[in-house]
């Protein structure tokens, strides 16, 4: 059986970032494998609302399509994990 997992920001308006296509059963999840992806309209939505200088935002995900985690890196190159 062939199921289709979206990879999506979990705020907003959802940016659709991919698809999983998986076949069989359901994989097992490798520790630290992550998919990451920047999402422009959290790093917009930041920047506008805590007028702080944030240079990007990522999402990550499993092999599965979970959301793991989300990170948001400020120009000064911290980093701050949601
Ligand atoms: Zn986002």
């Amino acid at each position: 059986m062939t199921a289709h997992v979206e990879l999506r920001c979990p705020v907003g308006f959802r940016t659709l970032f991919g698809k999983l296509k998986q076949a069989g059963e359901k994989p097992s999840i490798v520790e630290g494998n992550l998919l990451e992806f920047a999402c422009h309209d959290c790093r917009r939505n930041l920047s506008r609302d805590d007028k702080v200088e944030v240079a990007y935002v990522f999402h990550r995900f499993d092999f599965v399509g979970d959301l793991i985690e989300s990170v948001i890196r400020y120009r000064d190159g911290k980093e701050e994990i949601l």
